[in-house]
């Protein structure tokens, strides 16, 4: 068993990691301040290729699943937001396009991207959350169009997307049958962006509700067969759980990092607190859940890029508990900043907000502890 990186898999890495140390941590702070999307990062990301990583080769994707994993962890390491954008455009946007479009969907659309071109994946409605398959947005054929109808919320990227992915029905009766999944573009008529929410953290990426109200798109922008929506959402989900697994490591080790740097340089009682048995065991913790989090993601980024498809045990375990240890992370590391974690002098409290939605979005923590017990006791 190796647990090294490769050479290319290693400079890669760093590759990233430098461009972060200079392109997005120093603006962190203020993007989080601000709620600013980062269009000029996002472009330079797609300069260094970062849009490409894990697609197909032939469309001129470079990398494989773990490539992205890293990608995505080092990117969240500076900013969860553009961390979390960046995942959604690249992974669980495109998904329904890379492995279902058509040639000609395909070649558009992933060359946009590799511009840097913002995606969004709409599938949530205030009816329909962890129960996906309660959607209500309708869809009917009127010739050579699609009339979609109906309103999605929470949806990331969703005030900046140049394109999205979505999902209707035909007829509810029909039930996860009637399901079909199409692509539409910034600016058609008919779709709208509405509510943008106030969140807790993830502050550079908008969560938005987006309204489709006779939003006419041509047939073409159907993705996949007619009736197959519900297992290209289930199956976008299920691909882009490692990353979301990801995105809770890079945020993990940012709070880890600040809480071992100022432990070893705040004194109380005479020296550094380092010294202090209660945040040793606390540094001690960290950093073997952090190794725990990260084993579990690569070996669930191994096993796709193995098998092909998304592991759903391994995939929801690496979820789940990169999620929930990220979690006590975060609250270790503002409990080591003592007051200060509190303030926005330090980042630790933004990595403590940023990191609270992956226990949630993508499936919540309940949801991947129902998927890996239905897999392993075989129920439904
Ligand atoms: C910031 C943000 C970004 C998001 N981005 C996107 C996006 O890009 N695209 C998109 O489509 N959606 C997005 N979402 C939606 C997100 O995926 C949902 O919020 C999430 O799946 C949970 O759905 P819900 O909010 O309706 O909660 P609910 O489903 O109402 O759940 C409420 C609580 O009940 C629990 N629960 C529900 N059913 C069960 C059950 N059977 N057993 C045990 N417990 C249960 C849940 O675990 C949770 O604790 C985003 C949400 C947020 C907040």
């Amino acid at each position: 068993m190796d647990f090294e990186l490769n050479e290319e898999q290693e400079m890669f890495r760093a590759m990233v990691r430098d461009f972060v140390a200079n392109e997005i941590e120093p603006y962190a702070t203020e993007w989080d301040e601000t709620n600013e999307f980062p269009y000029a990062t996002v472009k330079k990301m797609a300069e260094l290729g970062l849009y490409t990583v894990g697609l197909p080769e032939e469309y001129g994707g470079m990398g494989d699943e773990l490539t992205f994993a890293i990608a995505s962890e080092e990117i969240s390491r500076g900013s969860g937001g553009l961390g979390i954008s960046y995942i959604v455009s690249l992974g669980l946007a495109m998904y329904p396009i890379t492995m279902h479009g058509t040639t000609e969907q395909k070649a558009k659309y992933i060359a946009r991207l590799a511009e840097g071109e913002t995606v969004a994946f709409a599938l949530t409605e205030a009816m329909a959350g962890s129960d996906v398959g309660n959607l209500e947005m309708r869809y009917e054929r009127e010739g050579d169009s699609f009339i979609l109808n109906g309103t999605k919320i929470f949806i990331t990227n969703g005030a900046e997307a140049d394109f999205l992915t979505t999902f209707a029905t035909k007829d509810r009766s029909l039930g996860h049958k009637g399901f079909s999944a199409f692509v539409v573009e910034k600016g058609t008529p008919g779709f709208s962006v509405g509510k943008l929410e106030r969140k807790m953290g993830i502050h550079p990426a908008s969560a938005a509700e987006l309204v489709f109200d006779n939003c006419r798109i041509p047939a073409e922008n159907l993705i996949g067969e007619e009736g197959k929506g519900f297992r290209i959402a289930m199956e976008a989900i299920d691909a882009s759980r490692v990353t979301i697994a990801s995105q809770a490591v890079g945020i993990a080790q940012a709070a880890y990092d600040a809480a071992v740097a100022y432990a070893k340089e705040r004194k109380q009682f005479g020296v550094e607190i380092a010294r202090h048995q209660g945040i040793q065991f606390m540094i001690a913790d960290m950093a073997t859940e952090l190794d725990a989090a990260r084993l579990l993601t690569y070996r669930a980024a191994w096993l796709t890029q193995e098998q092909g498809k998304s592991p759903l045990k391994e995939a929801a375990m690496a979820k789940l508990y990169a999620s929930e240890a990220a979690h006590r992370i975060c609250h270790k590391a503002v409990q080591i900043h003592g007051g200060y974690g509190y303030t926005r002098e330090f980042p630790v409290e933004r990595y403590y907000r940023d990191q609270r939605i992956t226990e949630i979005y993508e499936g919540t923590s309940e949801m991947q502890r129902w998927t890996i017990a239905r897999q392993i006791t075989g129920t439904r």
